[in-house]
């Protein structure tokens, strides 16, 4: 089932340019799901194709990988000033690790983003539970649960005094998360068919990109 809220979607109006960053990981089925709301994808490999987006994906994959390919290719020094400047980024899974400011149980010398106020856990679920799917209530949302596709995900096992706990577990613990502009799931929304997520980060997008023309 596709759930979707074409209020969101300004009709005839060209949707945001927004970057996917595709070093590694599930990057087309974000693409996939963004271009399908009328955005405008750039694949993000490298610092100059960030010029001229107005928000990124961070996808899932190995938050271990994309962290060494981001510093090699050039692209975390500049993505990490776009963050600090206020750039909407939205990060699932692998990509949340990316975007949050603590992480534990990284390997010897893994290295993060950061900007969104929060510890995170990785690989929290364990070798014997690493994938499991359940519905989450998200308020932020609407009443409709939202069916998560956890694969080795991580936890947000503290939530700072900038950040806002978006899902829980039945067992309380966060597994979404927002701050201003920077969005985080444990979770895959991309592959589950409910873009409503990916619906609230182009909110922030437009919203942004809106208050930077007035
Ligand atoms: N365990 C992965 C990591 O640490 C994340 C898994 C995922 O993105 N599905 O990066």
């Amino acid at each position: 089932m596709t759930l979707r809220d074409d209020s969101l979607a300004a009709p005839g109006a060209p949707g945001p340019r927004v970057g996917v960053l595709a070093l590694q990981g599930d990057f087309r089925e974000h693409a996939r799901v963004l271009r399908e709301l009328g955005a405008e994808v750039v694949l993000v490999r490298r610092a100059e194709d960030l010029d001229g987006i107005e928000g990124i994906v961070i996808p899932g994959g190995e938050s271990t990988v994309m962290d060494k390919l981001s510093r090699a290719f050039g692209v975390a020094e500049p993505l990490k000033q776009r963050i600090a400047a206020g750039m909407p980024v939205y990060g699932t899974c692998a990509g949340l690790i990316m975007i949050a400011d603590t992480l534990l149980d990284t390997i010897e010398g893994q290295q993060n983003l950061g900007g969104l106020d929060v510890v995170v856990r990785r690989n929290a679920f364990g070798s014997q539970n690493q994938s499991f799917e359940t519905d989450l209530q998200v308020p932020a949302l609407g009443d409709q649960p939202v069916h998560a596709v956890f694969i080795r995900g991580p936890v947000v096992e503290s939530v700072g005094e900038n950040a806002t706990p978006l899902a829980s577990l039945a067992d309380g613990r966060v597994v979404a998360v927002e701050q201003g502009n920077l969005l985080g799931t444990s979770f895959h929304p991309e592959i589950q068919g409910d873009v409503r997520f990916h619906e609230y980060f182009l909110g922030k997008v437009r919203a942004r990109v809106v208050a930077a023309v007035e």
